[in-house]
């Protein structure tokens, strides 16, 4: 079976937070396999500890894709302070006779470095269009717990586990291993809180996640972490504002300052995003949809909202709420430049990521989170059948069926973007909906 199958078969997605199926990755040919470890959202600690647990098998997963695709280049984008890793990782490349085709590079640490076309610069110093995806420079990237799942594809094992960091303002700070479809309640009851009514989580990174509303849901592939903070966090106050308010609140206060432009990734790598502009369509309820339009560029890394503005206001929100009117009008940003330089201060406008951290109150809980082995016992687990992007997995098994962990029970509907979906532990499938498979487990 070729590698795009195994991939394929495996259900291996973007691990990195999006959820792109992997396999539709690999169907053009490159010149470099980007591999990124950046991980640049605060507190999170998964991508740094598994490049420290299985290089061999992260260099190896990263190599098997890039020989697929023909790149004639595989490089792993490290943040420099990782200095144990780094040294690692490069002995591990020549040890496995890598050392012609891989090389490891070192990102300056400042956020987003993880950003894919951020990333894509920084290790290539190609500059990915406007509206468009890496390939368009010849570049495919995949993220390291994603090298990890390719690696684990050939071996012919399906992905039903995922690693995340439980972290924030609580006593046990930890990285884990869970099975898919854990209740996420389960899991936080690791982090040796005892007043949980007085604490909001967010899905993800601080940066990027969202605060959830419930803790009904449960893990999927692409969970990375859940950051527990009071609820009178400066964090939680700013991200639990609706898109109403936050536009209401926008609209009267923007000063036009253009902090928000002049420190956002995406314009200082030469973009037309300028989301001070955005502001003043909305305060002046400017007709111009083409102002509007550059929302679409916008990669939502929430810098201007909790860095940039010096009045607190939400410019990413307002994005986004543009984003979302544009889409329901089927209006595309066209892009008016064929080359793209980076802005001449970017250099000196990039973000540390200390500083960073600082801003958003999160300095006292920026620590260690040591990979912890738990024995997780679920009664239940609770499958998603939409943990991608593309359309929902199709159940193949019904109510009743006995299962077992790392069997196929959704798979891709014909002739779709989608990814295969399986059991991650051994058990009884007790219910099945439009978005999960629900198992007894035993
Ligand atoms: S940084 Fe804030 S105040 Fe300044 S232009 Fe942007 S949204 Fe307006
Ligand atoms: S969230 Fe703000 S800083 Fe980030 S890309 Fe969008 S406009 Fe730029």
């Amino acid at each position: 079976m070729d590698l795009v199958q195994q991939i394929k078969e495996a259900g291996v997605i973007g691990a990195g937070g999006a959820g792109f199926p992997t396999h539709a990755k690999f169907t053009a040919k490159a010149e470099y396999i980007l591999l990124n470890g950046a991980e640049c959202e605060p507190l999170l600690r998964v991508d740094q500890q598994l490049m420290e647990r299985f290089p061999d098998e992260i260099i190896n997963g990263l190599a098997a894709a890039g020989r697929y695709i023909e790149a004639r280049k595989a490089v792993i984008g490290i943040k420099g302070k990782h200095k144990e890793v780094i040294a690692l990782l490069r002995a591990r490349i020549d040890a496995l006779g890598l050392a012609g085709y891989m090389e490891v590079m070192e990102l300056r640490d400042m956020y987003p470095a993880g950003d894919e076309q951020v990333l894509v610069y920084e290790l290539t110093k190609r500059v990915v269009p406007e509206t468009s995806i890496p390939l368009k420079v010849g570049c495919v990237v995949i993220n390291a717990e994603t090298a990890l799942n390719i690696y684990k594809a050939m071996a012919g094992q399906p992905v039903t586990e995922t690693y995340l960091t439980i972290a924030g303002d609580i006593p046990r700070r930890m990285t884990v291993k869970v099975p898919v479809g854990m209740a996420i309640r389960d899991v936080l009851q690791q982090c040796g809180i005892t007043n949980p009514d007085d604490y909001a989580v967010i899905d993800g990174g601080p940066m990027m996640g969202s605060v959830l509303s419930g803790l009904d849901g449960f893990v999927s592939k692409k969970s990375k972490g859940y950051i527990l903070l009071k609820k009178d966090h400066f964090l939680i106050r700013k991200k639990s504002v609706s898109v109403e308010r936050a536009r209401v609140i926008s609209k009267t206060a923007c000063e036009q300052c253009r902090m928000c432009t002049d420190l956002c990734p995406r314009y200082l790598l030469g973009h037309n995003m300028q989301p001070h502009k955005i502001m003043r369509a909305l305060s002046y309820q400017l007709a111009d949809v083409k102002e509007q339009q550059i929302a679409q560029l916008c990669c939502e890394c929430n810098l201007c909202e909790l860095f940039s503005c010096p009045a607190n206001l939400h410019p990413r929100s307002v994005n986004k709420f543009y984003k979302q009117k544009l889409a329901e009008q089927g209006l595309r940003y066209q892009p008016v430049t064929i080359e793209y330089k980076p802005r001449a201060a970017r250099d000196y406008r990039l973000l540390p990521s200390k500083r960073l951290v600082a801003k958003i109150g999160l300095t006292a809980f920026d620590k260690p989170a040591p990979m912890t082995a738990v024995d997780w016992r679920p009664e239940y687990i609770s499958i998603g059948l939409r943990q991608h992007i593309g359309a929902p997995a199709i159940p193949v098994v019904a109510v009743g069926d006995q299962v077992q962990a790392g069997q196929l029970i959704g798979k891709i509907p014909d002739n779709s973007l989608g990814a295969a979906v399986h059991a991650s532990l051994n058990g009884t499938v007790t219910e099945i909906t439009d978005n999960s498979i629900v198992i007894k487990v035993g």
